[in-house]
């Protein structure tokens, strides 16, 4: 028989259902779910495509309990309202011919709490998992181990009656199935853990739920699967002798499939790593013939009919097939036909290829693209031995470099044996790897060690070029050439890089900080647009002139009428823009100073900042856009009448001037430089700051050098509801969805969606300086960031006003009276008191009722250098200055006396966007 015919014969379960082949395609989370877990169209397309010459499809793992979600974007089966969305995939699989098996799973201690809205994790044993940041799980009691079987049951139940052939048992991935077996996450000692017999409890009890729901509900051509992975690399931790003991008797009490969990199909022990034997094939010779009566499914790695074939060789029945699946929709169709395959695709395939853009986000997926466009040779080839520093230690990274890739990062000096940070570091590394860049998303909980990871890798890049320039005989002092340099990596620079690189300039962006995002990072609330694609698909009915007349009137009239009109105009296309980039902002909110809900922000209502930031880097990273970082700009050089390049200063205090036809001065506000501050607004002497330490200002200066003119530089914004401690900003979007503010004694004393200004005097005219911005669980749900606030430790929270108003000092009967007043309010849509017209979203009635102390802090800067409406910079005479374009905080005049929540973003894209495009027609002159 050839590999092809083996392959692609039919294969009989146990339970005597036939599979038309040994092929299928492995469960792979896309992180397309709604924020709730349900299913989208875009999920079922997915399937649909994939479905018909494989054999099955196993959907992606679907939580049974709604605290149980391990990332976000998860589907769940945790209701039986979620039955008809998952009805959909099983039906769009079905109908094509393949057979359909949904993977049911708990996260347990693996769980963020901020994925479940502030509550700890539930686990075998109160013991985290380790990696840095991981929370403290809270020990199931013995009752909620049965709740937790009978969810299982249900989720069963429930898979059925979605019309699925079978289910999948996710006992791996460190997930809570396999906590309860493992040594060290369950060290319980009542029935359910201690002895290893006691630890197969949980799993056993999950199998025999699903046998006894398929018997009541389904037939006996229902599937079930169980997926195990067969070695922690944890002391005390599951050894393979562990698993062998626990498949056997899984096996005993009858399964359908079992799955290997491993990275690649024939990898071996990750325990015992001398011996290189395929886990696999020790699996065949160690099983017993009851075990071996259960098919063996593998995984990872598997591209073409030869890597399937090799699985079967090696004791697999069944092989399971991920990335390829993805970047080729009709994987099994192709291999059926002969065709050799590479595992790649074109990044501007996304949509043929039906693929949710939240999975095209993904890193894994992310690498497919990558491949196509790795860069030219620029490196010396060797191994570089960087030192560099986190939090708390001195790090040494060996980084071996290739003519045009990163091919390895190794830890040579640091905490070797920490397993936490050892993890993390694997996955930073196989980041970097993977984008073939520096330039990746640091992962979270581990920021300080990301960082000095990337920075180790940008080090030996950044020698290893120098190299190689040497070893060709070229000048490493020479001046380096652009089209266009663009001075800040904030939202504005970034966006003006990835423009100007698409109209065909060589770009190079130059940012002082270590990191990449700006001040952008940490915006919160969304990007106002009027009359966009989202809002139509919404029902809500906008216009650019109400837009325009709202932002004028939030200014105090004193906006710059040129550059608003431009603004409103393009603020649509700026949304489409970045959709186009697969940044979708397709969930709206309002802000203060708006009447209508136009603040868009990411469809799962987190933070707008990081998630800009994180899609504009990556496309940053595929287009190979040179970034200099903890280089600052000391001077823009001016020579005959124009813009000529910039004089850099690096950090290892070297001087490099840099050639270039346009530059674009993206460098943001100067809220962090105190000193600039007090000499506009001595009265904002002592106020903190909400702002990153590079707010300097230093753009403004170094375009005045050129007779650049600024307007607005005493309109400086506070923001209304800081907290203190760490000037970290309480987001808009709290009033938004329905917050209020309070004084200490328990009443509201101003319209909570005025504008920011005024709030602000508001609240700075209380006898206290503060105030409370206080909202209950309905505002809680919807809201993202409330979740993080909670995890940052900012919220008081109680289970009713009353308990809350004693918590915060304040007189009950006040606080209680103030809540009803304003639930009337809500009621009848009419705030007697002090006018609030928007956002009176529901009465506040729900608990746990929460309120986070806040005061205002100095927030964004109106002011800043003059531009034309094409980003021109201009000097007092209102001439422009040839090659030099700004674009972001760094302008002032769009906002007036006042920015409205949600027009900054707008403006760093709209402008920003539109500054690449001029800076690089004028290159291309
Ligand atoms: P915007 O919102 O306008 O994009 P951000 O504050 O997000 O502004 O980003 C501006 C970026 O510019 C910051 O990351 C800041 O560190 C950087 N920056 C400021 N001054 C300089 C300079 N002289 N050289 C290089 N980078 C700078």
């Amino acid at each position: 028989m050839t590999s092809n015919e083996r392959i692609l014969s039919p294969f009989t379960l146990p339970n005597g259902v036939e599979l038309k082949n040994r092929l299928l395609m492995a469960p792979m989370t896309t992180c397309t779910g709604y924020f709730d877990g349900t299913v989208t169209s875009e999920l079922v397309e997915y399937y649909r495509a994939r479905s018909g010459a494989i054999g099955t499809i196993i959907v992606e793992c679907c939580f049974v309990d709604d605290l149980g979600l391990a990332f976000p974007g998860a589907i769940g089966i945790d209701s039986d309202e979620k039955i008809a969305g998952l009805a959909k995939i099983a039906a769009a699989i079905k109908e094509k011919g393949s057979k359909a098996i949904l993977q049911i799973y708990h996260g347990g201690r693996m769980v963020e709490p901020k994925l479940i809205g502030g509550h700890t994790p539930i686990a075998p044993s109160a013991i985290a998992a380790p990696r840095e940041g991981a929370a403290t799980p809270v020990a199931m009691s013995a009752a909620e181990v049965e709740n937790m079987i009978a969810k299982f049951g249900e989720a069963v139940r429930r898979a059925i009656h979605a019309g699925f052939d079978g289910v999948e048992i996710h006992g791996a991935n460190t997930y809570l199935i396999q906590q309860f077996f493992s040594p060290n996450s369950n060290q319980r000692d009542d029935e359910w853990g201690g002895s290893r017999e006691n630890r197969a409890r949980f799993p056993l009890a999950v199998l025999d739920i699903a046998h006894k729901m398929a018997r009541q509900y389904a037939d006996d051509a229902f599937i079930i699967g169980y997926r195990f992975s067969p070695e922690e690399l944890e002391v005390p931790g599951i050894r393979f002798d562990d698993t062998m003991f626990l498949l056997e008797k899984l096996a005993a009490r009858g399964l359908d499939y079992l799955h290997f969990s491993v990275g690649a199909a024939l990898r071996s022990s990750i325990n015992d790593t001398t011996d290189p034997t395929p886990l696999i094939e020790k699996y065949c010779a160690l099983r017993s013939e009851t075990l071996a009566q259960i098919p063996v499914m593998g995984v990872g790695g598997i591209v073409n009919a030869a890597d399937a074939e090799e699985g079967l060789d090696h004791g697999y029945d069944l092989m399971a097939v991920g990335r390829a699946c993805i970047a080729y929709p009709d994987w099994a169709s192709r291999i059926a036909n002969g065709e050799t395959l590479e595992l790649f695709m074109d990044s501007t395939q996304r949509e043929a290829l039906n693929i949710p853009e939240p999975l095209w986000r993904f890193s894994l997926v992310e690498a497919m693209i990558r491949d196509m466009s790795m860069g030219a040779a620029k490196f010396k080839p060797g191994v570089f031995a960087e030192t560099v520093q986190d939090d708390s230690t001195t790090l040494v990274f060996n980084v071996s470099l290739e003519t045009d890739c990163i091919a390895d990062i190794t830890l040579a000096e640091g905490p070797l044996d920490d397993v936490e940070f050892t993890s993390s570091f694997e996955e930073i590394r196989s980041r970097i790897i993977d984008a073939n860049s520096p330039h990746v998303d640091a992962i979270s909980g581990a920021t300080s060690q990301s960082e000095a990871v990337k920075k180790a890798v940008s080090k030996a890049m950044v020698k290893s070029s120098k190299a190689r320039i040497a070893e060709e005989g070229g000048d490493i002092s020479a001046p380096k050439n652009y089209d266009v340099v663009v001075i800040g990596s904030g939202g504005a620079g970034l966006a003006a890089a990835i423009q100007a690189h698409d109209e065909g300039a060589s770009v190079l962006i130059v940012e002082k900080m270590p990191t990449i995002g700006g001040n952008t990072i940490k915006a919160s609330a969304g990007m106002n647009a009027a009359e966009t694609r989202f809002q139509r698909v919404k029902g809500i009915q906008d216009s650019k002139a109400l837009f325009y007349a709202e932002t004028l009137k939030g200014g105090g009239e004193k906006n710059d009428p040129a550059l608003l009109r431009r603004f409103v105009e393009h603020a649509p296309e700026a949304i489409e823009w970045l959709a186009r980039r697969g940044i979708m902002l397709n969930d709206i909110t309002t802000t203060g100073g708006m009447s209508i809900d136009r603040t868009h922000r990411p469809r799962d209502g987190s933070a707008v900042g990081g998630y800009l930031i994180s899609g504009l880097l990556r496309n940053v990273t595929k287009r190979n856009i040179d970034v200099m970082l903890d280089t600052s700009v000391e001077e823009i050089l001016f020579d005959a009448g124009e813009v000529r390049g910039v004089r850099l200063l690096t950090e290892e205090q070297e001087t490099l001037s840099v050639d270039a036809k346009s530059v674009i001065v993206a460098t943001g506000g100067f809220s962090a430089n105190s000193a600039m501050v007090v000499k506009y607004r001595p009265d904002l002497d002592g106020f903190v700051t909400t702002n990153h330490k590079g707010a300097t200002g230093s753009g403004i200066s170094l375009l005045e050098r050129l007779g650049a003119a600024t307007v607005d530089m005493g309109e400086i914004q506070i923001h209304p509801t800081v907290e203190q401690n760490t000037s970290y900003l309480i987001s808009e979007s709290i009033r938004g969805g329905g917050a209020i503010l309070v004084n200490q004694q328990g009443n509201r004393f101003f319209n909570e969606m005025s504008t920011r200004d005024k709030v602000s005097a508001a609240i700075i005219a209380l006898p206290e300086h503060y105030a409370y911005i206080v909202f209950d669980e309905h505002v809680r749900a919807k809201n993202k960031a409330a979740d993080e606030y909670i995890a940052r430790g900012f919220v008081t929270s109680a289970s009713s006003p009353r308990e809350l108003a004693d918590k915060l000092g304040m007189d009950y009967h006040a606080f209680l009276a103030t809540l009803e007043r304003y639930n009337g309010f809500v009621e009848k849509q009419h705030d007697d008191d002090f006018g609030r017209t928007t956002a009176l979203r529901a009465p506040i009635n729900e608990g746990p009722f929460h309120a986070i102390q806040i005061a205002p802090g100095v927030h964004h800067t109106m002011g800043g250098v003059t531009i034309n409406t094409d980003t021109q910079v201009l000097n007092s005479e209102q001439q422009v200055i040839p090659g030099a374009f700004a674009a972001g905080e760094v302008v002032g005049g769009l906002h007036g006396g006042n920015r409205i929540g949600g027009n900054a973003v707008a403006d760093i894209i709209v402008f920003g966007s539109l500054a690449g495009h001029q800076a690089a027609l004028r290159a291309k002159r």
